[in-house]
Order: structure tokens, then C-alpha cells, then sequence
């Protein structure tokens, strides 16, 4: 699932050491993906992005309004969450630590698309939920059990072995 490109020409932006520059630049986001789950993200965003210049190298941060969709962890229907993705990263110039490296920039290159679809994923909560207290599926039926009156999930199971097991002791000792 290749992202649409998006590369900003980081030279391009003949930015001096210590200035910085704030660019509003519309980015294509391809489906989210997480543990085999598909989400659907909008097509395109709006992302803002800082650049700056310390010594050495680049700073950036990157921010956008993300809304995701996608079915809810517990009972499976369909869920909506609204959230912001911000993220940072760094790319000196020199370097062999791997921090100070960004994966996105290549040849005073960045590749906004493909850190904004990593960034998008990464705000996917752990637990995304139709609501936070999601009651989830009935074990036995397999339905929903938001909204439902809780005596319809009553399931006859039979009777607990062990109960029987008590009775038959009892009517020993009469
Ligand atoms: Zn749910
Ligand atoms: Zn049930």
C-alpha cells in the first residue's frame, strides 16, 4: 500500500541557521492499518509544519486534526474518534547516532507523506472504543450488550454442576 508522495525540498527553503519557517501543505493520507485492522482516514489533510533551523541540521514538528473510523474493539460496530496529531523529529546533518537521524529525511529531502501516515498511526488508540465504556458482545449470544436490557442476556446455562452436587449431600443427610 504505497502512501502518495509528498517530499518537501528542504533546500529548497534557503532557511539560514536559527530561522524557521511554518508551511500549510495538504497531504494525502492512504488507509490506516494497525494490528491487520483497517481505518479509514480522511483522503487529505491540511498538515502544518514547522521547520527550523538549529546548528547542524533540521527540527521539525508536524500537526494536523485526524479523524479515524473503524470498528470498535469490543462490540464491532462502527466508531468514530477526533484527535490531533503532533509530532517532532530531528535530522542533524553529520551524525551516527540514530536518534538525531530522521528516518523521513534523505538528500535535504523530507517525506511528509510518509511521516504523516506513520504519525496518523501512532495516534490510533490501544483501545479504540465506540465509547469508553463499551459494554462489548455477550458471551454466550454474541450480541451487543450497549443499550440492552441486561435480563435478555440472562442465558438459561443450567444449572452450576456444583449446586447439584450440594443438593444430592443434603437430601443424604435427611
Ligand atoms: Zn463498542
Ligand atoms: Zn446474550
Amino acid at each position: 500500500m504505497a502512501n502518495p508522495k509528498t517530499i518537501v525540498d528542504l533546500a529548497g527553503l534557503s532557511l539560514s541557521h536559527g530561522e524557521g519557517r511554518r508551511l500549510d501543505l495538504p497531504v494525502r493520507l492512504a488507509p490506516l492499518e494497525l494490528a491487520g485492522q483497517k481505518y479509514v482516514a480522511p483522503g487529505s489533510v491540511t498538515a502544518r509544519l514547522d521547520v527550523s533551523r538549529p546548528s547542524g541540521g533540521y527540527a521539525f514538528r508536524l500537526r494536523f486534526p485526524l479523524r479515524i473510523e473503524g470498528p470498535c474493539m469490543r462490540c464491532l460496530e462502527n466508531a468514530a474518534l477526533e484527535t490531533e496529531v503532533d509530532s517532532r523529529e530531528v535530522a542533524q546533518d553529520d551524525t551516527d547516532d540514530e536518534e538525531l537521524r530522521s528516518p523521513y529525511v534523505e538528500h535535504e529531502e523530507l517525506d511528509l507523506g510518509r511521516w504523516s501516515h506513520d504519525a496518523a498511526v501512532l495516534t490510533i488508540p490501544t483501545q479504540f472504543l465506540c465509547r469508553p465504556d463499551c459494554a462489548g458482545l455477550c458471551p454466550v449470544c454474541g450480541e451487543s450488550l450497549n443499550d440492552a436490557d441486561p435480563s435478555a442476556h440472562e442465558h438459561d446455562t443450567g444449572p452450576d454442576p456444583r449446586w447439584a452436587k450440594l443438593k444430592e449431600l443434603k437430601l443424604e443427610e435427611q
